[in-house]
């Protein structure tokens, strides 16, 4: 047993513009850093980085300034569509849930379609229905809504409004956008690796769009031979980049740490598509890095049972 445990989190990539303020920005970290201290206290009495990164997913969920669960943004009918997956390392298990509604934790309904269904992925109803199945509550539709989300919705959607054209409304994401999904990944005592991403998506977005943080491989991925990612940003160029697994592919054929890893996909991400985003990635070693094409990405991580660090 090596008792070496690392844990990252994210709360979204981005200008962050709106968080000038340092009382603002306090309460992003300040976020962040208690959710870290509940992974640590799972990781620290020998739980497993799936349970770990499952809490902290969920707290992060809960948490009304992140775009996912309880403040997810609103699709181009003003509703919440989200997205979520979870994968364990050990065996490449994994389970994801895409445009579902309702339900306060998607990442909790991941983890029951990967331990409970025999399949990865389940979407819309299916997935709702799966919900149903397990005896998961629905929650009304005004536990998703803050007024921040509506304002977001309404500026957007004005826009969306006069701009048909599907590549307008791309540039109408351009840097100013706050993507805020949220992410956890784990290495446990054990040296399993297991991550987590959860979203409420892009603001004003097509009804039935999927983004990159349910795909395994795109947003999220954990291998314990490799390393463990969970990404935000445009979906889309993380779709197209398969960027978490082409993270995970440097480290095993070119044996890269964390650190080299991220860089390797950033600049990937940069030159094939532009790509607008970030990346949380854990190796097995349990080396920790954060890498981002925006001016600001929400994180924090403890490395090798280290102190807990979180910034922008
Ligand atoms: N990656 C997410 C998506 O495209 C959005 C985000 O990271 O905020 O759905």
């Amino acid at each position: 047993l090596d008792t070496q445990y690392s844990l990252m989190v994210h709360g979204g990539a981005g200008a962050l513009d709106h968080l000038k303020s340092a009382k603002d920005q306090v309460r992003y970290l300040e976020s962040i850093r208690v959710i870290l201290e509940y992974g640590r206290d799972i990781l620290s009495r020998c739980g497993s980085a799936l349970e770990a990164v499952e809490s902290c997913a969920s707290l992060l969920e809960d948490e009304p300034l992140f775009n996912a669960g309880c403040g997810s943004v609103l699709n181009e009918d003003g509703k919440v569509e989200m997205d979520a997956a979870i994968m364990d390392g050990r065996d490449l298990s994994a389970g994801s849930v895409a445009g579902v509604h309702n339900i306060a934790n998607p990442i909790l309904l991941a983890r029951l379609v990967m331990a409970r269904s025999e399949h990865v992925m389940l979407i819309g109803e299916g997935a709702m229905r799966f919900a149903e199945h397990c005896g998961m509550e629905r929650v009304p539709d005004q536990y998703f809504f803050t007024e921040e989300r509506i304002k977001q919705f309404n500026e957007a959607h004005a826009k969306g409004d006069i701009v048909l054209d599907h590549d307008d409304v791309v540039a109408h994401f351009e840097d100013g956008q706050k993507y805020g999904t949220i992410g956890a990944i784990a290495r446990d005592v054990y040296g399993n690796l297991a991550a987590a991403t959860s979203t409420g998506g892009i603001v004003n977005k097509r009804m039935g769009r999927v983004g990159d943080s349910p795909i395994i491989g795109a947003g999220v991925f954990a291998d314990n031979e490799t390393c463990a990612v969970s990404a935000t940003g445009y979906g889309e160029d993380f779709l197209r980049t398969v960027l978490s697994k082409t993270v995970a592919d440097v480290i095993e054929f070119q044996s890269y740490n964390a650190d080299r890893a991220a860089r390797h996909g950033i600049d990937y991400l940069v030159r094939k598509v532009k790509g607008r985003g970030g990346i949380i990635v854990i190796d097995q070693a349990g080396n920790c890095a954060g890498r981002f094409t925006t001016k600001k990405m929400i994180h924090g991580w403890i490395e090798n049972g280290g102190d807990t660090v979180c910034t922008f």
